[in-house]
C-alpha cells in the first residue's frame, strides 16, 4: 500500500540527533569525513533517522545520482529506484531533488518521504525504506514518483514560504502559501471543495480518517490516502498517472488534469515507452 508512504511532506525541522550521540557519529557527520565528496544535506542530521537507521545517501545533480554514496554504502535498491524514475522523468520535475537516500524502515509503516533541505524549499530530499522496495519494487515505484510529486510542487516557484495562513488567498499547507500558478492550486480549484477544504486540519497534515469519510463520498479519489489531503491526492494521482495503473472512470478527471502538462505527459510518455507502465491498482476504491 501506497497509503502510507508518506508522512513527512514538508519537514523544515531536520530530525534532531540526540545529544548524547557518541563522538563517532558526530564525526562522521562532518564534511571532511564525508566520502567521495561532501554534499550539503548528507548526513544523518539533516536527513533524519526517524523511520529508521539511514542506510546510504547519493547527491543528487541535475537530475543524476552522483557516481558513489555521499552517505553509506551503494545500495542497488536506491540506485535502481531514483534511475528508473529519473530517466522518465523532464529535468524540471527532479532538478530540485539534491539527496537521495534510503533507510531500514525494519517493516515500519513509511514507505518515503520527502523534505526540504534547505531554508528555501530549493533543494530536497526523498528517503525511501530500502527493505520495502526489496520487497515490492513496484510499489516503491509508486511511492518515489509520490514523493517526487511532493518535491516538484513545493519549491519556492510553486510554494510561497514567507507569506503567512491569514494572509495566504490560495491554500496554506502549514509551511507556506501555494502561488496563484501553482500546480497544487488549479488541483484544488478543479478538484476539492470549500467544504472538503473547510474540513481539514489547519495543521497541514494528512487527515486520514477525514480521507475514509471523502473517499466513500467521492468516487473521484484514486483512494482514501489521496482523500485526506489536496496533495496526497495529487501525489498519488500523479504516481497513478505517470505509471499508467488501471483506474476506474471516475478518476478520469485527475488524468486528464496531468494531460494538460507537457511535462507530465512526457514523463507518462517515456515510462510506457521503456515498458514499466501497467502497474497494479493498489490503491483502495472510493465511492
Ligand atoms: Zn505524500
Amino acid at each position: 500500500m501506497i497509503a502510507s508512504a508518506c508522512t513527512a511532506i514538508d519537514v523544515d525541522q531536520p530530525a534532531a540527533v540526540e545529544a548524547e550521540e557518541p563522538e563517532t557519529e558526530r564525526e562522521r557527520d562532518q564534511p571532511e569525513n564525508l566520502s567521495p565528496a561532501y554534499v550539503a544535506g548528507c548526513d544523518r542530521i539533516s536527513i533524519g533517522e526517524d523511520f529508521g537507521p539511514l542506510v546510504a545517501a547519493y547527491g543528487v545533480t541535475r537530475g543524476r545520482l552522483n557516481d558513489s554514496p555521499c552517505f553509506g554504502e551503494p545500495d542497488p535498491v536506491v540506485e535502481r529506484a531514483w534511475t528508473s524514475l529519473a530517466s522518465a522523468a523532464p529535468a524540471a520535475l527532479t532538478d530540485s531533488v539534491a539527496v537521495m537516500a534510503g533507510f531500514d524502515s525494519d517493516g515500519g509503516d513509511t514507505a518515503a518521504y520527502a523534505s526540504s533541505i534547505d531554508d528555501d524549499t530549493e533543494a530536497f530530499l526523498i528517503a525511501i525504506a530500502v527493505d520495502a522496495g526489496q520487497i515490492d519494487p513496484e510499489e516503491l515505484q509508486l511511492t518515489l514518483a509520490h514523493e517526487l510529486a511532493h518535491v516538484f510542487t513545493q519549491t519556492t516557484s510553486q510554494l510561497d514560504i514567507a507569506v503567512f495562513a491569514d494572509e495566504c488567498d490560495t491554500y496554506f499547507n502549514g509551511f507556506g502559501c501555494f502561488r496563484d500558478d501553482a500546480f497544487i492550486t488549479a488541483w484544488i480549484d478543479t478538484f476539492w471543495s470549500p467544504q472538503d477544504l473547510a474540513s481539514l486540519p489547519i495543521d497541514g497534515e494528512a487527515d486520514e480518517p477525514g480521507g475514509l469519510v471523502r473517499c466513500e463520498a467521492n468516487s473521484g479519489f484514486v483512494g482514501s490516502y489521496a482523500a485526506s489531503h489536496p496533495e496526497e491526492d495529487f501525489a498519488e494521482s500523479f504516481a497513478a498517472y505517470v505509471y499508467g495503473v488501471d483506474l476506474p472512470p471516475a478518476v478520469q478527471s485527475r488524468i486528464d488534469f496531468f494531460d494538460g502538462y507537457t511535462a507530465f505527459a512526457e514523463m507518462r510518455d517515456n515510462i510506457r515507452a521503456s515498458g514499466s507502465d501497467g502497474l497494479p491498482n493498489n490503491f483502495d476504491t472510493c465511492g
